[in-house]
């Protein structure tokens, strides 16, 4: 793992704001949370549900590990909502690589409910997957990172920042036309229900059912960049998606899922919800299969 950068970050989390059921501590949870669960994500140790639709925090970080894991959950609440008391800064952890050539940007956005954006580096340039909230010391980053030749979004609620990252790094822009509404200055339309390859080793395949035209990315039969479509859910230690979160068609995005069963992958990285772990691709593919009948029950 690396990560670049070594200039302090502030978080300014608003102590006045504190919501009373965050642990007591230095570190707290504000009442701007939105829910999105982004931190939770990260450290569902350290994260729980308010039960007011918000998140607080359960205890306070233990050892230095902790310490790390609420820093980055910090780096990606889209309301600044995390903090401390005493006004800790430390380097930035974001961009933050999760495996080789692939790194979480961080700066999650409130526009797009704090959802994730991913950079994949390739040899001709990168992808982006989904867009973080505007930061020219971001995108700065990112270029110094290999650049972005293509910026996919996977659905129309986590556009965010999606134009300015793009006019700033020279990038084409990918968008389903079901979704197209919400990305007009996209200048490649996805149309149909075909995979496409959007660079040598990046499908994108249409998943509708989240919204009309949500697609996944995968990445040389490994990494799917699976939108809001499938997640991992920390509490079962499995594959999981959520009918509640559905703006579409949920048989729909049953079907997507049912279809994601022709492909190979061994590691999931969500819009919204937790990383999957790396897991071997027949056991990947069992856990859909069985999440699927599940679903489909
Ligand atoms: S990341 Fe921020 S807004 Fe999202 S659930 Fe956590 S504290 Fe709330």
């Amino acid at each position: 793992m690396e990560n670049i950068g070594s200039i302090t970050e502030v978080v300014v989390a608003r102590p006045a704001e504190r919501h009373p059921g965050s642990a007591p501590g230095d570190w707290f949870v504000d009442r701007r949370c939105i829910g999105c669960g982004a931190s939770w994500s990260v450290a569902p140790h350290l994260f729980t549900p308010a039960g007011d639709g918000r998140f607080v925090l359960a205890r306070q970080p233990a050892d230095a590990a902790e310490e790390h894991a609420v820093q980055v959950a910090a780096e990606l609440c889209p309301t600044r909502s995390i903090g401390t008391g005493s006004r800790r800064r430390w380097p930035p952890h974001h961009p933050m690589e999760l495996r080789p050539g692939v790194w979480r940007c961080g700066h999650n956005a409130w526009a797009s409910a704090g959802g994730n954006s991913y950079l994949v580096q390739r040899p001709h340039g990168g992808v982006l997957v989904d867009a973080p909230r505007w930061s020219r010391r971001l995108a700065t980053r990112l270029a110094r990172l290999g650049g972005v030749a293509d910026l996919l979004v996977t659905h129309a609620d986590d556009v965010a920042d999606a134009e300015r990252y793009a006019a700033a790094l020279g990038a084409r822009v990918w968008v389903h036309e079901g979704d197209a509404g919400a990305a007009p200055f996209a200048d490649r339309v996805l149309r149909g229900s075909e995979p496409v390859t959007l660079a040598p080793g990046c499908l994108v395949v249409p998943t509708p059912g989240h919204t009309r035209g949500h697609v996944v990315l995968l990445v040389d039969d490994t990494v799917l960049f699976s939108g809001d479509h499938l997640a991992w859910d920390p509490d079962t230690g499995d594959l999981g998606a959520e009918p509640a979160v559905c703006w579409y068609s949920w048989p729909e995005q049953l079907a997507s899922l049912r279809r994601l069963l022709d492909h190979t992958f061994t590691h999931v990285l969500p819009g919204h919800g937790a990383a999957s772990p790396e897991l071997a691709p027949a056991d990947m593919r069992e856990r859909l299969s069985r999440l699927v009948d599940r679903l489909a029950a």
